[in-house]
């Protein structure tokens, strides 16, 4: 991961908004994590939690003018209009659906994926995992929405079998890009957590939990998304994690964990272009 990589004329947002994935962002493939920055938000008194690069749907204090200009100055950067981007009510569900599918407005999911040029998929997070992912060969793309649930659930491993059954995709051929989350530095959990993933997936998922000072346990949800991926077939040097944790940069991102409600929401996108 590094700092934005200036593809059109975007102002501040492409020089400092948002942080590519590396190893999926080209020529032809937009795929990007926002930041808090470079955004119109939170510029009137009492707003500053918002600032400003805010690109929550659905409740928000923030004004619907805001949201609008920052995803058309967040699309535009990439060299989309905000009319291609597609997004859905996140539920912490593990559906997944295609573009098409969630066009009709009306679904709740937590995955998007296409095989269609011109598209802007978009999955929002403030703290949990956002994961983009591409098949080369195949030419389609994916954003998942991954907190605890999505992690528990698998839904970047579900998203990746839909890929497979609709569009061939074989995993060799993908590359996956986990966006800045919350860390196992500040991701503290109850005590029975752990337990549910051991009953669920074994031993294996020890490597995911520390136990810290005062006998608290942190877990590494990024790690485990990972985890996750390699297994179900993407070779480990196709997954880039970003090491940047969403509690600990507040100049930098939204936490929920840090902040509550009163905050924005960053996006992941991630589009193949015309
Ligand atoms: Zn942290």
């Amino acid at each position: 991961m590094s700092g934005g990589v200036v593809i059109t004329v975007g102002g501040c947002f492409a020089r400092e908004g948002y942080i590519a994935a590396d190893n999926i962002h080209c020529a032809e493939v937009a795929a990007v994590f926002t930041t808090r920055n470079g955004g119109v938000s939170g510029l009137l008194p009492g707003t500053g939690h918002y600032k400003s690069m805010n690109l929550q749907i659905g409740d928000s204090g923030d004004s619907y003018d805001n949201i609008k200009e920052n995803y058309r100055i967040a699309a535009s950067s990439l060299g989309f209009s905000a009319d291609d981007v597609v997004s859905v009510r996140q539920k912490h569900t593990d559906i997944v659906l295609t573009a098409d599918e969630a066009a009709g407005g009306a679904f709740e999911a937590d995955a998007l994926i296409t095989d269609a040029k011109g598209i802007l998929l978009s999955v929002r997070t403030a703290d949990c995992v956002p994961v983009l992912m591409y098949d080369r060969v195949k030419g389609a793309v994916a954003a998942v929405h991954s907190g605890w649930r999505g992690t528990f659930t698998r839904i970047g491993v579900k998203t990746l079998e839909r890929m497979i059954s609709l569009y061939g995709t074989d995993p060799s051929d993908v590359s996956a890009a986990i966006g800045p989350a919350i860390g196992g530095c500040c991701y503290e959990i109850d005590t029975d957590f752990h337990e549910r993933f051991r009953e669920e997936y074994g031993g294996f998922i020890d490597d995911f939990f520390q136990t810290v000072n005062g006998g608290k346990q942190h877990c590494f949800l990024s790690s485990m998304n990972r985890a996750f991926l390699e297994r179900a077939g993407i070779p480990c040097e196709n997954i880039t994690v970003s090491e940047l944790c969403t509690m600990c940069n507040p100049g930098l991102f939204y936490s929920h964990r840090r902040s509550g409600f009163k905050r924005g929401t960053m996006a992941a996108f991630i589009g193949m272009r015309n």
